[in-house]
């Protein structure tokens, strides 16, 4: 009897894995209860995949003998809980795709920086002349590279949703940034449970692969005093020397250590393409990563400083009458905006808002005290910011669309300002996505 895979979710990791999974032999079913985008309904119509759009057939789904799910939905949501009860193993488009390569893989994770690191090291690899391809929540997915491309490494962005989809996968290298609370929601609201899905990077890690982590974070030292895996640790902190294997930061110089008989790749701060602290950390895991993976030193310096900065993350939009304009609308938790904020040097004109995710403001008074000269409330409702920041900021606006809120900005700005998106929420309450968010500000900024 043929092994039926059924597929929960048609993005792209759904649609992608339903490529794989007819590719290797089995019945494939996917089910989405929402509507497809077209792009998708054709490639699964041209690989002849049977779907339905709109809703789940239990009958057609709980008669699997494998389910992929995509990493939107989650463990509480009746279906799944009825494939659990029937014990029917239900995993990530990376647990499945990772049975059908033998590339190494990359594997970054943490709360903020991810998608930054993951561009960084494949540029890395890129530019040195690595077979490599990029995947996990960013770009094509990795299930459809396995099924058409050969190649011989990837690097993978993996959220917590994704990891907890992850059992028997191995990363040759993992990369962990940071751990702050995000998500809360889908971990019973326990941090413990979000910490420890986190370090399902590291999990069936042998003695052979290596743990790039940040050894400045509470959370993951607490963690790791318990911890036990044969994995190799290579830390990085920009608090203090790392002795050995690792990264580290002394004034404005990092160096980057692997391979102590070698003299370590040495650069200063000021070199570095992507500029703030939070980006010296990225830097150093990015560099780490792919010297365990025998990048040469110069090849990596190289790319260090060349790298084209991402949209969305603190992205330069334009400088109008000396009033710079800055788009960090993937800011969407407290911890990358204090990044954001402290890596500015101009006197801020601050725009935030939008969906709270259960956000104590308070984390920022300090920041917001010192750099901030006015807010600028973009969101649907607003009333907790202008509360949070009432007696730091003198000048609070309230807007509820970007047009609005840059033109504020624009007015309150002066020669030598930064106006900053960095809104700490997420965009649902008036916007599609993050990027749609960033996209309208930057056409609002575009046509002052
Ligand atoms: P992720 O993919 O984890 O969401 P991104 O690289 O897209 O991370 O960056 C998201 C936001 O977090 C950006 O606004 C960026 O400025 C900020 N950020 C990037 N790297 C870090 C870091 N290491 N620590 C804290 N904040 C960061």
């Amino acid at each position: 009897m043929s092994k039926r895979m059924v597929i929960l979710g048609g993005g792209e990791s759904g649609v992608g894995s339903a490529i794989l999974a007819k590719q290797k032999g089995y019945e494939v079913f996917l089910s989405d209860k929402g509507t497809f985008k077209e792009k998708y309904r054709t490639q699964l119509v041209e690989n002849k995949i049977e779907f339905e759009e709109g809703k789940h057939t239990e009958e057609k789904i709980l008669n699997a003998t494998e389910v992929i799910k995509s990493p939107g939905i989650p463990d509480k949501a009746e279906l799944i809980v009825k494939l659990k009860e029937k014990h029917i193993p239900v995993i990530s488009e990376i647990e499945f795709a990772g049975r059908y390569t033998s590339a190494k893989t990359i594997c970054i994770t943490g709360s903020n920086g991810k998608t930054t690191t993951t561009m960084l090291t494949y540029h890395i690899l890129k530019k040195a002349g690595y077979n490599v391809g990029l995947a996990g929540n960013v770009g094509k997915s990795f299930a459809l590279q396995v099924a058409t491309e050969h190649f011989d490494y990837y690097v993978l962005e993996l959220s917590s949703f994704q990891l907890d989809g992850m059992f028997d996968f191995r990363a040759d290298v993992s990369v962990l940034l940071n751990i702050t609370p995000d998500h809360l929601d889908r971990y019973d609201n326990k941090f413990e449970n979000y910490v420890a899905s986190k370090f399902r990077v590291v999990q069936n890690q042998t003695s052979q692969d290596s743990f790039v982590y940040n050894a400045d974070d509470e959370v993951m030292r607490e963690y790791m005093r318990t911890w036990k895996s044969p994995v190799h640790l290579v830390p990085f902190s920009i608090k203090k020397p790392i002795d050995g294997e690792g990264a580290f930061l002394t004034e404005n110089q990092i160096t980057i250590n692997y391979k102590p008989n070698q003299n370590p790749l040495i650069m200063t701060i000021e070199q570095l393409a992507l500029q703030g602290k939070h980006n010296v950390y990225n830097s150093m895991a990015a560099s780490l990563a792919t010297r365990i993976v025998d990048v040469r030193k110069e090849s990596i310096k190289e790319s260090l400083q060349d790298f084209q900065g991402i949209e969305h993350r603190l992205e330069f939009v334009a400088s109008i009458n000396g009033v710079e304009f800055i788009n960090d609308s993937k800011a969407t938790n407290i911890n990358s905006t204090w990044y954001a904020l402290e890596s500015m040097q101009k006197p801020i004109v601050w725009i935030c808002g939008g969906q709270d995710k259960g956000n104590d403001y308070n984390e920022l008074t300090e920041l917001v005290g010192q750099k901030v000269k006015a807010i600028i409330c973009l969101g649907k409702n607003n009333k907790k910011i202008i509360s949070a920041f009432k007696d730091t900021v003198e000048l609070i606006v309230d807007t509820d669309n970007a047009h609005d809120a840059v033109a504020a900005a624009y007015k309150i700005g002066k020669t030598g300002d930064v106006v900053l998106l960095s809104p700490a929420c997420a965009s649902f309450d008036l916007y599609e996505n993050y990027e749609d968010r960033g996209m309208q500000f930057k056409a609002a900024v575009r046509s002052l």
